[in-house]
C-alpha cells in the first residue's frame, strides 16, 4: 500500500469548509478502497502560516493579500520529510495540501485554468501537490456561511440559509473530490484524457460539473500500473 500525506492550510478556513474537506478526503480513501486501488491518504495534521510570509498580488479585481505558492511548496516538502524521518518503513513521497485561497506565485497570477486544477512539484523524488479549494466554492456558498455568521440576522433567514448551505456543500464536495482525484491521477503519471473521466480538464465550472468522479479504464489501468511499481 502506498500512503499520500494529507494536509490542510488553515489560514482563511472556515469550519464549515473544513469539515466537508475531511468528508471528502475520506470519501476519496473510500473509493480507493472500492476501486481497488492500492493508495490511501494518511493525515498529518494542519499547518498554519505566519502572517509574514503574506505577499500583495495584482489580479484583475484589485490587489490581494495571499500566500504564495513557493513558501507553500517549501512548508509541505519540509512536512513530508519530517514524517519520513519518523518512519522510513512507510510507503510514502506525496503529500497533497489542500489551501482555502486562491494559488499565487510570488512571479505572476495564476489564471483559471491553474488555480482551478492545482499545482504539483517534484523535490528529490518528493511530489508535492497543492490545490486550492477556493474555485469550487460558489458564490451563493459564500453568502450564505457570510448570512450565518452575522448575529444580526433573523432566525427564519438564517433558516432558509442552512437549506441553501445544505445543497451548495454539496456541490461544493463533489468538485472537491474530483479536483483531489484528479490531482492523485497525475501524482502517479496521468495524463489528461478525453473520456468521460476525472481526468478530463474542464474550460468552465458547469463541464467540472458533468465529469464523473472516476477514472476511466485506460487511465484506471495506468494507475494502477503505476501503483504496482512503487519502490521506496
Ligand atoms: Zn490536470
Ligand atoms: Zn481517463
Amino acid at each position: 500500500m502506498e500512503f499520500i500525506g494529507f494536509t490542510y492550510v488553515t489560514n482563511f478556513l472556515e469550519n464549515t469548509l473544513k469539515d466537508a474537506m475531511f468528508e471528502v478526503v475520506d470519501e476519496a480513501n473510500r473509493l480507493f478502497a472500492d476501486w481497488g486501488l492500492r493508495v490511501r491518504f494518511i493525515y498529518l495534521d494542519s499547518l498554519t502560516l505566519e502572517p509574514g510570509y503574506l505577499i500583495n498580488v495584482k489580479t484583475p479585481e484589485g490587489t490581494v493579500r495571499l500566500y504564495p505558492l513557493e513558501v507553500l511548496v517549501d512548508f509541505l516538502d519540509y512536512r513530508l520529510k519530517v514524517e519520513l524521518e519518523k518512519d522510513d518503513e512507510i510507503a510514502m513521497n506525496k503529500i497533497l495540501g489542500l489551501i482555502s485561497f486562491p494559488l499565487a506565485s510570488r512571479n505572476r497570477y495564476f489564471d483559471f485554468y491553474e488555480s482551478f486544477l492545482g499545482f504539483q512539484a517534484e523535490r528529490l523524488g518528493r511530489r508535492i501537490m497543492v490545490l486550492s479549494m477556493r474555485p469550487f466554492e460558489s458564490d451563493v456558498l459564500r453568502m450564505t456561511l457570510r448570512t450565518l455568521e452575522n448575529p444580526h440576522v433573523e432566525e427564519e433567514v438564517k433558516r432558509l440559509a442552512r437549506r441553501i448551505l445544505s445543497r451548495e456543500l454539496e456541490t461544493f464536495k463533489g468538485r472537491l473530490l474530483k479536483g483531489i482525484l484528479h490531482e492523485v491521477g497525475h501524482a502517479f503519471g496521468l495524463e489528461h484524457c478525453s473520456n468521460p473521466c476525472v481526468m478530463n480538464p474542464p474550460a468552465t465550472m458547469e463541464e467540472w460539473d458533468s465529469r464523473p468522479a472516476v477514472f476511466c479504464d485506460s487511465c484506471m489501468e495506468k494507475l494502477n500500473e503505476s501503483l504496482g511499481s512503487f519502490t521506496l
